[in-house]
């Protein structure tokens, strides 16, 4: 920040100190306050204040300081900072005024807070960024643990064979809004953790959230021999050594970081299990205090907190006994306790053997967990029931708090705008009282309808000239022009299919049938398409080659054009896609979706779903603000269910779906269409933000250990 310090007139002086708090990202005055600016850098940046305060000309700086309108935006936006930075009336201060000296630290692998920042791969990224700008939204205590990856995670390429190729980029920090962490002296901090009798040593990055900060440890070091220093280069690639390696510094050493920096939690919320090591870590603290292991772990576990993401058992990481040994040989001395009692922690059977499984550790070790759905609540209560031998399913203590999107980040301005208008500019303040979303009603037909076609004229524009750009510079083949949404109709109904392509999400489940499908898409007076977009993790062979097979499908002339797929799906991408499409489609397996919440932003966006009733949208559909794919039915027989799942699909579109899209009054409104539309809003928006999401964090789960933790002193 101080190189910028130079370069900017006194006048607008706080303007990188906004660059450097994502709180801008969030707020539409400050959003718009950069894209003034310097529009064309804005864009050319992505929407990156940093690097655009790096690369402006300072003549452009002058004039800003100069232009009366710009100061007076500038004066407004410093204000509303200062306020919401100094706020002490927030829902937390106000709901638990004595509570105000607890600190909650969570700690997650990813965070997915902009594009600017891209340490995220997915669903649960998103969800750790959208939970901590929420917590600072409700002025909760709080701070995130996170890594720093210099790499993050791979940009998706599609050659015209259609085989994802990964490639990394080296992200150049000083284009990010991180700042490393100093000591009085100037220096980087540093902390160490022992990685099989060898220190490996991180510096802590910075990141300004609202009122709350954000650590990433970094372990590109100079002290550090070239493997160690590679540690935290690259988001969930490796081998499991690599990634116990990982877990290890982000557990112990995220513990060791918040001490440096003097910060006492009351509250470890471990964001899945990745970092459940931080538990242990925490209990040889207080061994080496005097206490002995059962004394510690039940002190540490009613401060503990555990979300688990997922009903599929490979994404629970599990390590071998061996590995485990070999980087805690000697650590269980520290703890008091013998191998055998340590390995048994986490012992549990895998498909290939006993191992130590991470999500069986915070289990175990923690006095409140959940799932993040209902029904995810459910399946996680059978699927860890082993865990508790002497309960019965029913029993087991896993509750569930269902997720959400943080409201400001995912709403498009345009909407916003609506809310303002017919809702009351109060609005997002209590977005999660659903009374306030009556209001909607007022909103006309008509506007409603045509801030959607102008989002989705939106998307179409942002696709093509993606396209436009990347062939210009030569980097592109035709195939990619036309595979990429350049032949997408602006009029047509257009279904957006964007996520991770793990198979249980079952991509291609819409071609099943072909030739159906084929007379859907290209009825000549009611033409639907289809865009897909999503990457494959690097090793996930079957996923890749479901991409393949959409490519392949998009390239082919017989669906004329009317399938794309776009690449390099991330979060600028997921915004244009959940506010410019009109159906969101999802069909996973049922119920390996623990929640979703890709259809949350299209929903709250006024985008209807179709989906499998699987995750949130169990909860979120009401029969009339969207549709329901098949029942809650699951069959044995996979293939059965992915016929009878297919066949819904089309069912629903051809009966149901694109009737009701293209049945326009004289006005050329879609007045049912639009009735789903509003109904989406109006039963969604509050249910499925993260603001009713922190709250029942905070009352079921933070506050709840706070008190209990407190009921017995150490
Ligand atoms: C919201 C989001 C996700 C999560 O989507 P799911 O519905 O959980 O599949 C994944 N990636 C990006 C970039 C997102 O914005």
């Amino acid at each position: 920040m101080m190189h910028l310090n130079d370069k900017v007139p006194e006048k607008i002086g706080r303007i990188a100190e906004l660059a450097y708090n994502l709180w801008w990202s969030w707020t539409p005055e400050a959003r718009g306050l950069f894209r003034r600016l310097d529009y064309p850098l804005w864009r050319k940046t992505l929407h990156n204040p940093v690097q655009m305060l790096q690369e402006i000309s300072p003549a452009k700086l002058h004039q800003a300081a100069q232009d009366s309108t710009f100061i007076r935006q500038y004066n407004k936006v410093m204000m509303l900072f200062d306020e919401t930075m100094n706020n002490n009336g927030t829902w937390f201060h106000e709901t638990y005024p004595d509570l105000g000296d607890k600190t909650i630290a969570y700690f997650s692998f990813e965070f997915g807070l902009h594009n600017s920042l891209p340490i995220y791969s997915g669903g649960l990224g998103i969800l750790s960024g959208d939970h901590a700008k929420e917590a600072s939204d409700l002025g909760l205590p709080f701070v995130g643990v996170g890594f720093m990856y210099p790499q993050g995670y791979f940009r998706q390429r599609l050659p015209s064979h259609g085989w994802q190729e990964a490639v990394y980029q080296q992200l150049d920090i000083s284009q990010a809004p991180v700042l490393p962490v100093l000591d009085g002296n100037g220096h980087e901090i540093r902390i160490s953790v022992n990685l099989a009798g060898r220190p490996v040593h991180a510096r802590i990055w910075h990141v300004r959230v609202g009122r709350n900060p954000l650590f990433l440890l970094d372990t590109d070091v100079d002290e550090n021999e070239p493997w160690d220093r590679e540690l935290s280069a690259r988001l969930y690639s490796g081998d499991s050594e690599t990634r116990i390696r990982q877990e290890i510094m982000l557990g112990i050493g995220g513990v060791r970081a918040l001490r440096v920096l003097g910060i006492n939690p009351s509250i470890w919320h471990m964001n899945e299990g990745h970092s459940a090591f931080l538990i242990l870590e925490c209990i040889r603290e207080l061994v080496a205090q005097g206490k002995n292991f059962e004394e510690a772990s039940s002190i540490i576990s009613k401060r503990s907190v555990f979300t688990t993401h997922t009903p599929v058992p490979a994404g629970h990481d599990a390590f071998s006994f061996h590995l485990v040994e070999q980087y805690f040989n000697g650590y269980w001395d520290e703890l008091g306790i013998s191998r055998e009692h340590f390995l048994g922690l986490g012992g549990h059977e895998e498909e290939w053997g006993m191992a130590f499984n991470m999500t069986v550790l915070a289990l175990r070790l923690s006095g409140l967990s959940n799932g993040v759905s209902k029904l995810h609540g459910e399946v996680s209560r059978e699927m860890w029931q082993e865990v508790w031998p002497s309960n019965s399913a029913d029993d087991v203590p896993i509750s569930s708090i269902t997720n959400g999107v943080h409201v400001p980040t995912w709403i498009a301005g345009e909407i916003h705008n609506i809310f303002d208008k017919y809702i009351g500019p109060g609005w997002l303040k209590e977005h999660d009282n659903s009374k306030i979303w009556l209001r909607l009603a007022e909103a006309p037909d008509e506007e409603l309808w045509l801030v959607h076609l102008a989002l989705k004229r939106k998307l179409m524009g942002f696709l093509r000239e993606r396209v436009r750009s990347r062939w210009v510079n030569g980097s592109n083949d035709p195939t990619q022009v036309l595979t990429s949404g350049t032949l997408l109709d602006p009029e047509a109904l257009t279904i957006g299919f964007a996520r991770r392509f793990a198979t249980y999400k079952r991509a291609t489940l819409i071609f099943r049938d072909l030739e159906r499908l084929q007379r859907i898409l290209l009825d000549i007076h009611r033409p639907v398409q289809i865009v897909f977009a999503g990457k494959a993790h690097p090793a996930d062979e079957p996923g890749k080659s479901l991409i393949q097979h959409i490519y392949n499908l998009a390239k082919h002339n017989q669906l004329g054009g009317r399938i794309a797929f776009v690449e390099d799906y991330n979060m600028h991408m997921a915004r244009y896609l959940t506010q410019g499409v009109d159906v969101w489609l999802n069909n996973p397996r049922r119920p390996r979706e623990a929640s979703g919440t890709s259809g949350m932003k299209a929903a709250i966006n006024g985008i209807p779903n179709l989906s499998i009733l699987d995750g949130w949208w169990v909860e979120g559909y009401n029969g009339a603000n969207g549709w329901a794919i098949g029942d809650e039915r699951e069959f044995d027989n996979q293939d059965a269910q992915d016929e009878y799942d297919a066949n819904s699909i089309y069912q629903l579109l051809e009966d149901e779906i694109v009737p009701l899209y293209y049945d326009r009054d004289r006005d050329g409104i879609p007045r049912g269409w639009v009735e789903i539309m509003r109904e989406s809003i109006r039963s969604n928006a509050p249910m499925f933000g993260t603001r009713r999401m922190i709250k029942e964090y905070t009352t079921e789960l933070y506050v709840k250990a706070i008190l209990a933790s407190e009921a017995t002193p150490a």
